[in-house]
């Protein structure tokens, strides 16, 4: 019996997770006492009936006199019956320090996670950049839990995911599609809450438990996360409406005078250093005047919307588009020869020429319900030798020959 303890208190010592002494423990009693199918049950809240245990080959913890749960075995010897009577005291002892450890761990883990996520609402305002760090962050804290992140579509009021990149959960779609308060399932496996800040729906935070169900402690870090979090998606989509209004021309949305100059200096020095071809197009609409002269202002600003999205529409996702002045917009075609150019130029010219922008909801005392405006274009292609205030300042002197010879044309600057 002494060797036996003398080896049980080595094992005891030797382990620092649940795991781990379960798994030596298993091969502990598996060697001396000859029983398998060990294994740690720890359930404190239902203090099962000792006669239930002993009949089940289960047999009680008890630490300071209070049940914590039992062993299981495939089967208990009076020997090892013997052993356990003496020993038990120990191996709770030795449970409770491993869950004790645990715990602090755990919540030193999380400090440390909350902290991280206050640096990055410190340093960072982007959110495509922040949601995966964050989601990262949460899954390797939560490692029993799958984190979705749901970030809320100003346009639509809908949540769409954020983190991962993938939920084929129909359950959790369900509750984001119509959450108000936190929702957790009958089941207790999933948890969703809604992310506020500044009294503001932000997002959604969904934790969903792959085995147990989510425990209150679970539950507390996840919501004191989720503030955190709804802060820092709060400031990058106060960060991106500001970022918005100092670069885009708030009528058209295309890049203001400003920034469309910088991104001219970033895509001629591109062209430049990478010996690739750049066009740019100045484009400007005839008789504009007359449009707001007979039909009024908001007309005329309708019919700058329309062109705009027109133009967008006909270009590729990297082609730069600008308002210039105006009615006047630049466009900038990187990477694009100039029969490309002259060919996109056409396209929009002839998209432009036959739309009919309908007018009656902006006027409706007009007789004409539907207009039809055209565009004239510039074009020109850099060389090596061109500055960046060239490449317009040349597209623009095309524009100005279209006009004088006929508008609703294409003209091309051969240098
Ligand atoms: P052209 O064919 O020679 O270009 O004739 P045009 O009448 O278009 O002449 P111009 O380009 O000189 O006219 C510019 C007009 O664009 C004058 C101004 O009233 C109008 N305009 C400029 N910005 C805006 C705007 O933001 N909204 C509205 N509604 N009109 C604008
Ligand atoms: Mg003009
Ligand atoms: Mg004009």
């Amino acid at each position: 019996m002494l060797d036996k303890i003398e080896k049980l208190s080595k094992v005891l010592n030797e382990s620092y997770s649940e795991k781990s002494l379960t798994n030596s423990l298993g091969t502990f009693f598996e060697k001396n006492f000859n029983v398998n199918d060990f294994s740690i049950v720890i359930d404190s809240k239902n203090e099962a009936a000792i006669s239930d245990l002993e009949k089940n080959n289960c047999y009680p913890l008890f630490k300071h006199k209070k049940y914590i749960g039992y062993l299981q075995f495939s089967d208990i010897p009076i020997e090892l019956y013997k052993f356990l009577k003496y020993t038990t005291p120990f191996i709770s002892l030795k449970i409770q320090n491993i869950i004790l450890t645990d715990k602090m761990q755990k919540n030193i883990n999380f400090h440390e996670t909350m902290k991280n996520i206050a640096k990055i609402i410190e340093t960072q305002y982007e959110l495509n950049y922040v949601i995966p760090i964050i989601g990262e962050m949460l899954d390797k804290f939560f490692a029993d839990y799958l984190i979705y992140i749901f970030l809320k579509n100003e346009n639509s009021g809908g949540n769409y995911l954020a983190w991962p990149s993938a939920c084929n959960d129909k359950t959790i779609l369900d509750i984001v599609s119509r959450i108000e308060t936190p929702v957790l399932t009958p089941d207790k496996k999933t948890l969703a809450l809604p992310l506020k800040s500044e009294g503001k729906e932000v997002g959604v935070l969904v934790a969903k438990s792959t085995n147990e169900i989510i425990t209150d402690k679970d539950t507390d870090y996840l919501i004191q996360l989720s503030l955190q979090i709804a802060t820092t998606i709060n400031r990058a989509n106060v960060y991106a409406e500001i970022l918005k209004h100092a670069t885009l021309d708030a009528l058209t949305g295309f890049y203001n005078r400003c920034q469309l100059e910088e991104r001219l200096k970033q895509e001629v020095s591109n062209a430049k250093r990478q010996k690739s071809p750049l066009c740019g197009i100045m484009t400007d609409i005839d008789f504009f005047k007359s449009v707001n002269d007979t039909y009024g202002h908001a007309v005329g600003d309708l019919v700058l919307k329309t062109i705009a999205k027109i133009v967008r529409g006909q270009l590729r996702e990297y082609d730069i588009a600008g308002r210039y002045g105006g009615e006047e917009f630049s466009i900038l075609l990187p990477f694009t020869k100039i029969e490309e150019a002259i060919r996109v130029a056409e396209r929009l010219r002839k998209s432009i020429e036959n739309y009919e922008i309908d007018i009656s909801k902006v006027n409706p005392d007009s007789d004409i319900k539907k207009i039809n405006v055209t565009l004239s274009l510039g074009i020109y292609e850099m060389t090596p030798d061109d500055n960046d205030e060239d490449l317009l300042k040349k597209a623009d002197k095309a524009l100005y020959q279209a006009k004088n010879t006929g508008r609703n044309k294409v003209v091309v600057n051969n240098g």
